[in-house]
């Protein structure tokens, strides 16, 4: 459809405002129908509830609602909108500052001044180039040498996304009972008790280990003895762990081992090496929406074996913490050797497995032996080993290839 000017009736003779705002009530514009490239100049009025589009001679043409209009770009000096639902490509261009403004004043879903409209193209510009650089720098030095390089850089915030990103999928993917929020102990009148005590011991790891950003540690209903942390300072603790823990010492030392991951930023370091960089990227810019990056990232969360050298930077980190929190730095060597001789663990492949045992070998070479005190009493030791009693936890086999030592 092509909406030609009259021969007889000039632009210039056309008013461009009728009336002065608020009074305004008509403009012209510059029309595109959608089916063709032809370009109308129209008349718009400015309706109580919708603007109308009308050619020169007054023939309606269109009419858009106020809440369905949209901006879309446009160079410096003119309002353009579209038609939000739209699959036609109709538009409207407005270069009377006037009628712009006008339609702006009625229109309350409009972004006013195309604030978010810029927002989002310097968003776009920022990814690509961003995308780009990543191409190379990954072709230079590889992505394994680039994420250490990298990691550092990655601001908190950032990180703390990322954690909550690749939470839900780490929740999906253990919470194979589907229990939901039940699946984290610790809520029930029962398991009140158990909650409180983990926070206490908890709080005595996390003031002396002063990290820059929160600590938040929750009991999971999984049989296995296993924890993990994720970017941004999340861990989780499986209630296998807590029924295998025979001192609260023993799971300081498991949780000041995932402190260290923390503290390492190990986490978002497996998570960039694995789901790549424009991951980060995205992150980065906010315009990080889930899909598949997610599903990658939390998986590689929960599977990533670290290497012998961050795990022993963790265990190194956990004696040091333990030590300086007035705890049993060896608790972590004796939970850990207790796990790898436990058949009913599946570890039986492990009691032989070289670096477990320099694992354990370096914890108890590091700390010198003295006589602690328990971090929590005998009172808060009961109650935690209670956090999951609400349910019944045991019997549900883990999932395969779920089995593990604390990571
Ligand atoms: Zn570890």
């Amino acid at each position: 459809m092509t909406i030609a000017p009259p021969p007889d009736m000039p632009r210039s003779s056309v008013p461009t405002v009728r009336a002065l705002t608020p009074a305004l009530t008509a403009g012209r514009a510059v029309y595109f129908d959608g089916t063709c490239s032809a370009k109308n100049d129209v008349l718009v009025e400015i309706g109580p509830t919708a603007i109308q589009i009308l050619s020169l001679q007054h023939r309606l043409l269109d009419e858009w609602s106020y809440p369905e209009l949209r901006r879309m770009s446009a160079p410096d000096g003119m309002l353009r909108l579209g038609r939000s639902g739209e699959t036609l490509l109709a538009r409207l261009e407005i270069r009377d500052p006037a009628l712009a403004l006008a339609i702006e004043h009625r229109a309350e879903t409009l972004d006013r001044g195309g604030v978010a409209e810029r927002r989002l193209r310097r968003k776009i510009v920022g990814l690509s180039i961003a995308a780009g650089a990543s191409l190379i720098f990954t072709a230079i030095f590889g992505l394994p040498v680039l994420a250490n390089r990298l990691v550092p850089f990655v601001p908190l915030t950032v990180e703390r996304k990322l954690g909550e990103a690749v939470d839900k999928e780490i929740r999906g993917v253990l919470d194979i009972r589907h229990l939901g929020p039940a699946f984290t102990c610790g809520a029930g009148p029962a398991e009140l008790p158990g909650r409180l005590a983990l926070d206490t011991l908890v709080g005595k790891l996390a003031s002396t280990a002063q990290l820059p950003q929160p600590l938040r540690v929750d009991v999971v209903r999984r049989s296995e003895a296993n924890a993990i942390a994720l970017p941004g300072g999340h861990i989780y603790v499986y209630d296998g762990l807590i029924e295998k823990a025979q001192t609260p010492d023993e799971l300081a030392g498991v949780l000041a081992h995932e402190i260290g991951h923390v503290a390492h930023r190990d986490g978002t370091r497996a998570v960039l090496q694995t789901a790549g960089l424009s991951f980060l990227f995205g992150m980065m810019l906010g315009d990080f929406v889930g899909g598949g990056a997610v599903v990658i990232a939390g998986r590689a969360v929960l599977r990533s074996s670290y290497s012998r050298r961050v795990e022993t930077a963790a265990d190194a980190y956990s004696v040091n913490l333990m030590r300086r929190s007035g705890g049993d730095p060896h608790a972590l060597g004796a939970i850990l050797a207790r796990l790898v001789g436990d058949k009913d663990q599946g570890m039986k492949l492990l009691l032989d497995h070289p670096e477990t045992k320099d694992r354990i070998a370096a914890i108890d070479a590091a700390a010198a032996p003295r006589a602690t005190m328990p971090l929590l009493n005998p009172a808060e030791w009961s109650a935690l080993k209670q956090i999951c009693s609400s349910l019944p936890p045991k019997g549900a086999m883990p999932a395969a290839g779920e089995t593990g030592l604390p990571q």
